[in-house]
Protein backbone atom coordinates (compact mmCIF):
# COMPACT_ATOMS: atom_id res chain seq x y z
CA UNK A 1 0.00 0.00 0.00
CA UNK A 2 1.47 3.55 -0.66
CA UNK A 3 -0.61 6.65 0.13
CA UNK A 4 -0.33 9.27 -2.07
CA UNK A 5 -0.51 13.18 -1.38
CA UNK A 6 -1.45 15.05 -3.95
CA UNK A 7 -1.88 19.37 -3.86
CA UNK A 8 -4.58 20.38 -6.02
CA UNK A 9 -4.41 23.66 -5.20
CA UNK A 10 -1.89 26.32 -3.28
CA UNK A 11 -3.52 29.53 -3.20
CA UNK A 12 -4.66 31.13 -0.40
CA UNK A 13 -7.75 33.44 -0.82
CA UNK A 14 -10.70 33.42 -3.34
CA UNK A 15 -9.98 35.57 -5.60
CA UNK A 16 -8.55 34.00 -8.69
CA UNK A 17 -5.21 35.41 -10.04
CA UNK A 18 -3.71 33.09 -12.81
CA UNK A 19 -1.36 31.43 -10.72
CA UNK A 20 -1.95 28.89 -8.13
CA UNK A 21 -5.94 27.09 -7.95
CA UNK A 22 -7.31 27.45 -4.31
CA UNK A 23 -6.87 25.10 -1.69
CA UNK A 24 -7.57 21.20 -2.55
CA UNK A 25 -5.62 18.05 -1.60
CA UNK A 26 -6.19 14.96 -2.82
CA UNK A 27 -5.29 11.87 -0.33
CA UNK A 28 -5.09 8.23 -2.88
CA UNK A 29 -4.79 5.07 -0.81
CA UNK A 30 -5.21 2.10 -3.43
CA UNK A 31 -7.21 3.33 -6.00
CA UNK A 32 -9.56 5.00 -3.40
CA UNK A 33 -9.59 8.89 -3.48
CA UNK A 34 -10.40 11.08 -0.57
CA UNK A 35 -10.77 15.13 -1.29
CA UNK A 36 -10.44 17.66 1.66
CA UNK A 37 -11.42 21.07 0.41
CA UNK A 38 -12.99 22.16 -3.11
CA UNK A 39 -11.51 25.67 -3.99
CA UNK A 40 -12.32 26.88 -7.29
CA UNK A 41 -10.97 24.32 -10.10
CA UNK A 42 -11.20 21.06 -7.74
CA UNK A 43 -12.82 19.21 -10.56
CA UNK A 44 -10.73 20.08 -13.16
CA UNK A 45 -7.29 19.68 -11.01
CA UNK A 46 -8.54 16.23 -10.22
CA UNK A 47 -8.67 15.43 -13.99
CA UNK A 48 -5.64 17.21 -14.81
CA UNK A 49 -4.14 14.58 -11.33
CA UNK A 50 -5.35 11.63 -13.10
CA UNK A 51 -7.26 10.79 -10.33
CA UNK A 52 -10.56 9.67 -11.86
CA UNK A 53 -14.07 10.84 -10.27
CA UNK A 54 -14.97 6.74 -9.65
CA UNK A 55 -12.50 6.81 -7.19
CA UNK A 56 -13.65 9.82 -4.79
CA UNK A 57 -14.80 8.21 -1.82
CA UNK A 58 -15.20 11.32 0.90
CA UNK A 59 -15.32 14.80 0.55
CA UNK A 60 -13.84 16.66 3.50
CA UNK A 61 -14.19 20.78 4.35
CA UNK A 62 -12.00 22.60 6.72
CA UNK A 63 -14.68 25.42 6.99
CA UNK A 64 -17.01 27.41 5.11
CA UNK A 65 -14.97 30.54 3.34
CA UNK A 66 -15.45 30.33 -0.31
CA UNK A 67 -11.56 29.89 -0.99
CA UNK A 68 -12.30 26.18 0.56
CA UNK A 69 -15.75 25.18 -0.34
CA UNK A 70 -16.82 27.50 -3.48
CA UNK A 71 -16.70 24.23 -5.71
CA UNK A 72 -18.17 21.37 -3.81
CA UNK A 73 -20.92 21.98 -6.41
CA UNK A 74 -19.39 21.80 -9.45
CA UNK A 75 -16.98 18.77 -7.81
CA UNK A 76 -20.65 16.38 -7.27
CA UNK A 77 -22.40 17.95 -10.33
CA UNK A 78 -19.31 17.88 -12.99
CA UNK A 79 -18.17 14.46 -11.72
CA UNK A 80 -21.62 13.10 -11.28
CA UNK A 81 -21.54 10.73 -14.12
CA UNK A 82 -18.28 9.02 -13.13
CA UNK A 83 -19.15 9.50 -9.19
CA UNK A 84 -19.66 5.98 -7.56
CA UNK A 85 -22.32 5.73 -4.54
CA UNK A 86 -22.01 6.77 -1.59
CA UNK A 87 -19.51 9.49 -1.79
CA UNK A 88 -19.50 11.23 1.88
CA UNK A 89 -19.57 14.72 2.79
CA UNK A 90 -18.03 16.09 5.74
CA UNK A 91 -17.71 19.67 6.99
CA UNK A 92 -18.67 22.12 9.57
CA UNK A 93 -22.65 23.68 9.45
CA UNK A 94 -24.01 24.68 7.16
CA UNK A 95 -22.37 22.62 4.67
CA UNK A 96 -25.71 20.10 4.04
CA UNK A 97 -27.51 23.35 3.46
CA UNK A 98 -24.92 24.58 1.06
CA UNK A 99 -24.84 21.28 -0.94
CA UNK A 100 -28.28 20.90 -1.23
CA UNK A 101 -29.30 24.80 -2.08
CA UNK A 102 -26.18 24.51 -4.91
CA UNK A 103 -27.86 21.32 -6.55
CA UNK A 104 -31.23 22.65 -6.26
CA UNK A 105 -30.27 26.10 -8.14
CA UNK A 106 -29.03 23.83 -10.79
CA UNK A 107 -32.28 21.27 -10.76
CA UNK A 108 -33.08 21.85 -14.41
CA UNK A 109 -29.68 20.40 -15.58
CA UNK A 110 -29.88 17.36 -13.14
CA UNK A 111 -33.57 16.12 -13.64
CA UNK A 112 -32.86 16.33 -16.56
CA UNK A 113 -29.96 14.15 -17.30
CA UNK A 114 -31.67 11.84 -14.76
CA UNK A 115 -34.62 11.65 -17.47
CA UNK A 116 -32.98 12.17 -20.81
CA UNK A 117 -29.91 9.96 -19.63
CA UNK A 118 -31.15 7.54 -17.14
CA UNK A 119 -28.63 8.80 -14.21
CA UNK A 120 -29.06 8.14 -10.81
CA UNK A 121 -30.68 11.15 -8.82
CA UNK A 122 -27.44 13.11 -7.70
CA UNK A 123 -28.35 13.46 -4.31
CA UNK A 124 -29.36 9.75 -3.87
CA UNK A 125 -25.61 9.52 -4.39
CA UNK A 126 -24.69 11.79 -0.99
CA UNK A 127 -24.63 11.02 2.11
CA UNK A 128 -23.86 14.51 3.83
CA UNK A 129 -22.63 15.10 7.85
CA UNK A 130 -21.99 18.09 9.08
CA UNK A 131 -20.00 18.03 12.01
CA UNK A 132 -19.31 20.67 14.80
CA UNK A 133 -16.47 19.14 16.76
CA UNK A 134 -13.12 17.13 16.91
CA UNK A 135 -12.62 13.56 17.07
CA UNK A 136 -13.16 10.81 14.43
CA UNK A 137 -15.00 11.82 11.70
CA UNK A 138 -14.43 9.29 9.11
CA UNK A 139 -13.39 5.64 8.71
CA UNK A 140 -13.02 3.08 6.28
CA UNK A 141 -10.61 -0.11 5.16
CA UNK A 142 -8.12 2.86 4.07
CA UNK A 143 -7.94 5.69 6.36
CA UNK A 144 -9.08 6.94 9.17
CA UNK A 145 -10.02 10.82 9.20
CA UNK A 146 -9.66 12.88 12.86
CA UNK A 147 -10.38 16.29 12.81
CA UNK A 148 -9.65 18.93 15.53
CA UNK A 149 -10.66 22.50 15.78
CA UNK A 150 -8.15 25.11 14.76
CA UNK A 151 -8.28 28.88 15.42
CA UNK A 152 -9.87 30.81 12.42
CA UNK A 153 -11.41 33.49 13.65
CA UNK A 154 -14.46 34.44 13.13
CA UNK A 155 -15.03 31.03 11.01
CA UNK A 156 -16.60 28.57 13.82
CA UNK A 157 -15.69 25.83 13.72
CA UNK A 158 -13.29 25.43 11.53
CA UNK A 159 -11.30 22.20 11.57
CA UNK A 160 -7.70 20.84 10.67
CA UNK A 161 -7.90 17.15 9.43
CA UNK A 162 -5.53 14.21 10.35
CA UNK A 163 -5.43 11.53 8.17
CA UNK A 164 -3.97 8.72 8.70
CA UNK A 165 -3.40 5.21 6.65
CA UNK A 166 -1.41 1.70 6.78
CA UNK A 167 1.78 3.61 5.99
CA UNK A 168 1.60 6.92 6.51
CA UNK A 169 0.06 10.26 8.54
CA UNK A 170 -0.87 13.31 6.82
CA UNK A 171 -2.48 16.30 8.76
CA UNK A 172 -4.05 19.10 6.93
CA UNK A 173 -4.21 22.40 8.80
CA UNK A 174 -6.83 24.20 7.19
CA UNK A 175 -7.06 27.75 8.37
CA UNK A 176 -5.29 28.86 11.41
CA UNK A 177 -3.49 30.94 13.52
CA UNK A 178 -0.54 28.98 15.23
CA UNK A 179 -2.66 26.25 17.28
CA UNK A 180 -2.23 24.16 20.38
CA UNK A 181 -5.41 21.77 18.73
CA UNK A 182 -3.01 21.45 15.25
CA UNK A 183 0.41 20.67 17.44
CA UNK A 184 -1.05 18.01 19.52
CA UNK A 185 -3.07 16.64 15.96
CA UNK A 186 0.10 16.93 14.54
CA UNK A 187 2.27 15.44 17.11
CA UNK A 188 3.56 11.56 15.50
CA UNK A 189 2.45 12.62 11.61
CA UNK A 190 4.70 12.31 8.87
CA UNK A 191 3.25 15.50 6.90
CA UNK A 192 1.87 18.68 7.70
CA UNK A 193 0.54 20.78 5.24
CA UNK A 194 0.41 24.36 7.00
CA UNK A 195 -1.10 27.46 5.69
CA UNK A 196 0.77 30.35 5.56
CA UNK A 197 1.02 33.80 4.99
CA UNK A 198 4.10 36.49 4.31
CA UNK A 199 2.87 39.88 5.83
CA UNK A 200 5.39 42.28 4.17
CA UNK A 201 3.83 41.00 0.78
CA UNK A 202 0.35 41.53 1.45
CA UNK A 203 0.35 45.34 0.27
CA UNK A 204 0.04 44.45 -3.12
CA UNK A 205 -3.09 42.20 -2.24
CA UNK A 206 -4.47 44.86 0.21
CA UNK A 207 -4.58 47.71 -2.30
CA UNK A 208 -6.99 46.17 -4.55
CA UNK A 209 -9.44 45.01 -1.82
CA UNK A 210 -10.65 47.28 1.69
CA UNK A 211 -6.75 47.18 2.75
CA UNK A 212 -7.41 48.05 7.18
CA UNK A 213 -10.22 45.71 7.27
CA UNK A 214 -8.76 43.00 5.52
CA UNK A 215 -5.50 43.35 6.65
CA UNK A 216 -6.73 42.65 10.36
CA UNK A 217 -8.70 39.63 9.31
CA UNK A 218 -5.82 38.20 8.11
CA UNK A 219 -3.41 38.54 10.65
CA UNK A 220 -6.17 37.54 13.17
CA UNK A 221 -6.78 34.46 11.39
CA UNK A 222 -3.42 32.89 9.59
CA UNK A 223 -0.71 31.70 10.85
CA UNK A 224 2.65 33.80 9.32
CA UNK A 225 5.80 32.62 7.33
CA UNK A 226 7.96 33.41 10.37
CA UNK A 227 5.52 31.49 12.38
CA UNK A 228 4.60 28.01 10.52
CA UNK A 229 8.36 26.50 10.92
CA UNK A 230 7.68 26.77 14.81
CA UNK A 231 4.62 24.96 14.56
CA UNK A 232 5.79 21.93 12.92
CA UNK A 233 9.06 21.66 15.05
CA UNK A 234 7.11 21.66 18.38
CA UNK A 235 4.95 19.13 16.11
CA UNK A 236 8.32 16.87 15.85
CA UNK A 237 6.92 16.52 11.72
CA UNK A 238 9.86 15.50 9.69
CA UNK A 239 7.92 17.01 6.43
CA UNK A 240 6.51 20.26 6.09
CA UNK A 241 4.62 21.47 2.98
CA UNK A 242 3.52 24.91 2.87
CA UNK A 243 0.03 25.49 1.09
CA UNK A 244 -2.74 28.07 1.14
CA UNK A 245 -0.12 31.01 0.17
CA UNK A 246 -0.67 34.25 1.09
CA UNK A 247 -0.09 36.11 -1.11
CA UNK A 248 -0.05 33.78 -3.88
CA UNK A 249 -0.16 35.81 -6.77
CA UNK A 250 3.19 35.50 -7.71
CA UNK A 251 4.67 38.18 -5.54
CA UNK A 252 6.31 35.96 -3.40
CA UNK A 253 9.58 33.46 -4.95
CA UNK A 254 9.45 30.32 -3.60
CA UNK A 255 13.18 31.01 -1.98
CA UNK A 256 11.42 33.41 0.35
CA UNK A 257 8.69 31.18 1.42
CA UNK A 258 11.05 28.41 1.69
CA UNK A 259 13.18 31.09 4.09
CA UNK A 260 10.89 31.85 6.20
CA UNK A 261 9.75 28.57 6.71
CA UNK A 262 13.03 27.25 7.69
CA UNK A 263 12.83 29.77 10.72
CA UNK A 264 12.94 27.25 13.96
CA UNK A 265 12.11 23.97 11.80
CA UNK A 266 15.06 21.25 11.30
CA UNK A 267 13.17 19.51 9.19
CA UNK A 268 12.23 19.53 5.41
CA UNK A 269 10.52 22.50 3.53
CA UNK A 270 8.83 22.09 0.59
CA UNK A 271 7.05 24.89 -1.01
CA UNK A 272 3.71 23.33 -2.34
CA UNK A 273 3.03 23.88 -6.00
CA UNK A 274 -0.48 22.50 -7.44
CA UNK A 275 -0.27 19.03 -8.78
CA UNK A 276 2.67 17.81 -6.73
CA UNK A 277 2.89 14.84 -5.55
CA UNK A 278 3.86 13.69 -2.35
ZN1 LIG B 1 -8.53 30.11 3.15
ZN1 LIG C 1 -10.52 30.73 5.86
Amino acid sequence: MTTKLVLLGTAGGPTPHGHRFSPAQAIVVDGAAYVFDCGNGVAHQLARAGIPFSAIRAVFVTHNHSDHNADIGSLLMLGWSGLRSPVRIIGPPPIETMVKQVLEGHRYDLDLRVADEGRRPLHEMLDITESSGGGVVYTDEHVTVTATLVDHPPVDPAFGFRIDTADRSIVISGDTVPCDNLVELATGADVLVHETMHVPALDGLLSRHNGSRVREHLLASHTRSDEVGPVAERAGVPLLVLSHLTPADGSVDDAVWQREAEKGFSGTVVVGQDLQEL
